[in-house]
């Protein structure tokens, strides 16, 4: 099979290599598509790499494909299927799993890292990742949810801005479990559980604050924000790389926030143009997609007392935080990462009951020989996926 193999030294080279082992519990794919996540990004540009790679590597953590062999002790999924994988394989066993945060493991294996990933002809996943692809999308757009939606779902869970109904969330649960309550993706929620009338400022215009931007939408918060580091002639939405690159899987604009504000006004500007917006009582909800030391110090300012700012973005800037103004104000701070199985099936939910078109969120799709492109200096926005 044919895969795009990356090292630090030799940099990118389609190889034909060897088929992978298939355990009991595991299942062979074919890969229709995979999407080229920041965090590949990072690797390629030596910022950071996840403990445990090796190299040469077949990255790839955003895979939809059809099962073509099941092992041996694989009995829920046939051949054929449609699927897309939750990337983040938990141990179980250690303390957060055990509180229910698989997302936390500490012995955490990610397809694409430490073991190999989706930009190949042909993948081996545990069955246990796998999650039935919505028949409402391409495989292109089906891709995204299991990570580039997924984090700033989980994060919005984390934040209490989506309360998920007790019970639902969390390690394991059955394949489609999440899809049998109610008809509507709402059903996961409760009562006041999304907070659909709170101001929301979502931080950074990359994939995973376009995505933020998208689920806002899709679960009804109107009053959305958005911070972006780029100009404001530069903040492209996908609607622009559509005419770009004519790629008709890509979908129409994505939602309109009611203000968009650039960093490049510098931090008062932005402050006060924010708070005009939100009026004084400030932000219900920051959702930082960058999160270096300007955007956190930017959220703590524009914030309301008793308001929450989640943390997304894995910057490796250190932060300088007022203690006593941030506790006098009563102000939340949480950091999430990752996100679990059942946040996945969640948004297949939404995306089966028409709430959410994640092809949007595409700015192309290439193929395995043009997948470095995704990786050069053109920072198109949205997500590139690559369709081996
Ligand atoms: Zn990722
Ligand atoms: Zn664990």
């Amino acid at each position: 099979m044919r895969a795009l193999q990356f090292s630090p030294d030799d940099g990118f080279r389609v190889a034909e290599t060897q088929s992978l082992p298939l355990g009991p519990d595991e299942v062979r794919l074919r890969v229709d598509a995979c999407g080229v996540c920041g965090s590949d990004r990072q690797v390629v540009a030596g910022e950071s790499v996840p403990q445990g790679t090796a190299f040469p590597l077949v990255m790839g953590h955003e895979i939809a494909g059809t099962i073509i062999e099941t092992g041996t002790g694989v009995a829920d999924w046939r051949v054929g299927h449609p699927v897309i994988v939750h990337p983040f394989i938990a141990c179980g066993d250690c303390a957060p799993c055990r509180h229910g945060q698989s997302n936390l493991c500490m012995r955490q294996v990610c397809v694409g890292y430490q073991r190999s990933g989706g930009f190949s002809e042909e993948v081996v996943v545990p069955a246990s990742l796998l999650v039935p692809r919505p028949a409402a999308c391409s495989a292109a757009a089906a891709a995204l949810l299991v990570d580039a939606f997924a984090t700033p779902y989980r994060a919005m869970k984390d934040a209490g801005l989506v309360v998920a109904r007790p019970g639902l969330d969390g390690l394991g649960g059955a394949p489609g479990e999440g899809r049998s309550v109610g008809g509507s993706p709402i059903a996961y929620v409760t009562g006041e559980a999304v907070h659909t009338d709170a101001t929301v400022l979502i931080i950074g215009t990359g994939g995973l604050g376009l995505a933020a931007q998208m689920l806002c939408e899709a679960l009804g918060i109107h009053h959305v924000g958005v911070l972006t580091r780029r100009s404001l002639d530069g903040a492209k939405t996908a609607s622009d790389t559509e005419a770009k690159n004519g790629d008709a899987s890509v979908g129409s604009t994505i939602a309109s926030p009611e203000i968009m504000v650039s960093l490049a006004d510098g931090a008062r500007a932005v402050a006060r143009q924010i708070r005009r917006w939100s009026g004084a009582g400030g932000i219900d909800f920051v959702l930082d997609t960058v999160a270096t030391a300007d955007t956190i110090a930017i959220a703590l300012e524009v914030v309301r007392v008793g308001g929450t700012v989640a943390w997304i973005g894995m910057s490796e800037e250190e932060a300088r935080v007022a203690v006593a103004k941030t506790v006098r104000r009563g102000i939340r701070i949480v950091a999430s990462y990752g996100s679990t199985i059942n946040d996945v099936r969640e948004l297949t939910a939404l995306v089966e009951s028409g709430g959410l078109n994640p092809a949007r969120l595409l700015a192309g799709t290439l193929s395995l020989d043009e997948a470095t492109r995704a990786f050069g200096p053109d920072r198109t926005s949205g997500r590139w996926v690559v369709c081996p």
